[in-house]
């Protein structure tokens, strides 16, 4: 079966930047998702459609394509005590939040007091990079994961 709309795809992923220093790859395990969903960025849905598993390819993606460009209203000051775990909080911690309805991965940048400021710009953003894939398996989703949104399973979520 070949990478379409609502197909499970599991890949094997390496992410370079223009000088090829890696800076993210599979090593935890494959990653899973359901293509159509938007998880990864739009240039590598895009490059994957059509692929089949066992298919191995590179993209190099602007970063319009990728994790987009950085946008300055995206730093932002919030109090301690807006997070869970207020004394888990230092410079460089990563998170993800819902900042305007969507969920981003914020970097906290300083820590003043009682206020911190975070970046909710993805670390990748502005970024050209270039990203080598390689499709592990590809199937047909469940109802239950297309309902879901996530992929269920050895590679997947777990609930
Ligand atoms: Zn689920």
């Amino acid at each position: 079966m070949i990478i379409a709309k609502d197909a499970v795809v599991i890949i094997d992923y390496a992410i370079k930047d223009t000088e090829g220093t890696l800076l993210e790859d599979s090593d935890d395990g494959p990653m899973s998702f359901i293509q159509g969903t938007g998880v990864l960025v739009p240039g590598l849905e895009q490059a994957l459609e059509g692929k089949k598993a066992g298919d191995r390819l590179q993209a190099t993606l602007t970063p319009e394509e990728a994790f987009g460009t950085r946008d300055e209203e995206l730093v932002l000051e919030v109090g301690l005590d807006d997070f869970q775990d207020p004394e888990e909080v230092v410079v460089g911690l990563n998170f993800q939040a819902e900042i305007n309805n969507e969920i981003r991965f914020c970097t906290v940048e300083s820590i003043t007091g009682d206020t911190v400021l975070i970046d909710a710009n993805h670390p990748f953003a502005d970024k050209t990079l270039s990203f080598d894939i390689t499709v592990k398996d590809v199937r047909e989703a469940t109802p239950e994961e297309l309902d879901h949104g996530h992929v269920h399973g050895e590679h997947g979520h777990h609930h």
